[in-house]
């Protein structure tokens, strides 16, 4: 079995938030308009979305059926993953197609903070982790990185600047836990090798290296008695090594997404957040691959978009989150084959360029009234 846990922390980044939110009341006739100005032919389209199961991706679902005049088919899988199983499906229910894709994250607006979310269905309008699937895969990593924190101490001995690991943090052999990066740690010898100077019952000593001295500076190895090295334990020193199950879309998808990345997700401001940009990112990146070679999807028109969904908090009273979208990329094919991707700016200068104005769009009350009074049909048996 291969060792999925990279040993190196390789950068992400470069998904912006700033100024790149958009409410879906805009962002879905934008979107449509967007699809329109591509020749998709008005009534034709079949939209699709993979979002999380959570409630709270009620209302841009509803959106998406307001301004396509359909109701979405289903790409998604719990925590924002694509089921690529259903382009075949999907490919057949219409002839110009839209995907789109969405991690999601709660916000609060009162503690200006990402990660949770009221659910006003409870019995005391609880605040919770949301995404909640990404929190209960995140929440493992957390507990060993808190271990780590607590047992790797730091102190002087004889004038010597010293690190004190635990012995499990040392283990090579582990089938999984978090292991560090030693060189970045401690000093080696003219051989390379990271040789204690003392053994003790459940840890052993080693001298700092002098890089790790400089950066956390001398002082902290002052203290009266051996100190946790809490914070300094920086997200460039240590890696996971997890045996996660052979990849079932739906069920270990996520956990495979993000583990290369746990480093930097647990020490982040907002774990949910970076962990829900990191998974949009590399779910778009895979799923573009399945839909350019996808058969199904062959001759038609398709638009593919990623992004993220941030859920803010409903108030006493609010029946749906107020939901905006972050555009991450788009892909879009062509009938003729052709296509193109289309990065996270140039793709919002699309989408405000666009009209927020649908004539297209559904009255969802008008509808349900008619469907209410619609002649009965029997069904025969
Ligand atoms: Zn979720």
């Amino acid at each position: 079995m291969p060792d999925l846990a990279s040993n190196m922390v390789e950068p992400t980044g470069g998904f912006q938030m700033q100024g790149m939110m958009m409410r879906y009341n805009l962002f879905m006739p934008r979107l449509y308009n967007w699809c329109l100005s591509l020749g998709f032919k008005s009534g034709k389209i079949m939209p699709s979305r993979a979002f999380c199961s959570d409630e709270s991706q009620g209302y841009p679902v509803i959106m998406i059926a307001k301004h396509f005049g359909t109701f979405p088919f289903n790409h998604g899988l719990v925590g924002g993953i694509v089921d690529t199983h259903r382009h075949g499906p999907h490919a057949e229910h219409g002839e110009d197609l839209v995907i789109i894709q969405a991690s999601h994250v709660g916000y609060d607006p009162q503690s200006q903070t990402f990660g949770t979310y009221r659910r006003l269905q409870t019995a005391d309008n609880e605040d919770s982790p949301n995404c909640g699937k990404v929190d209960n895969v995140i929440t493992w990593y957390k507990n060993e990185y808190q271990f780590a924190q607590q047992n790797i101490l730091l102190h002087q001995i004889n004038g010597m600047n010293c690190i004190i690991v635990d012995n499990q943090l040392l283990r090579e052999d582990l089938d999984e836990g978090l292991l560090l990066h030693l060189d970045k740690l401690i000093e080696t010898d003219s051989n390379g090798q990271h040789l204690p100077f003392k053994i003790l019952s459940t840890a052993k000593v080693f001298a700092a290296s002098s890089e790790f001295v400089e950066k956390i500076g001398e002082s902290a190895f002052m203290g009266k008695k051996p100190e946790p090295i809490g914070s300094e334990l920086t997200s460039d020193i240590f890696y996971f090594r997890r045996e996660i199950p052979h990849i079932k879309e739906g069920v270990h998808h996520l956990e495979h997404n993000l583990i290369r990345f746990m480093p930097q997700i647990i020490t982040a401001q907002f774990p949910i957040l970076t962990a829900s940009q990191i998974n949009t990112q590399i779910e778009f990146d895979l799923t573009f691959r399945t839909i350019v070679k996808e058969h199904s999807y062959r001759g038609k028109k398709l638009l593919f978009i990623s992004g993220l969904n941030i859920d803010i908090s409903p108030q006493s009273g609010q029946l749906f989150p107020l939901t905006k979208f972050v555009p991450w990329a788009a892909y879009v094919q062509d009938s003729d084959g052709s296509y193109s991707t289309f990065e996270q700016l140039e793709l919002m200068q699309i989408l405000e360029q666009q009209s927020v104005s649908n004539p297209d769009q559904i009255d969802m009350e008008a509808a349900i009234q008619g469907m209410t009074e619609a002649e009965e049909i029997k069904v025969h048996l």
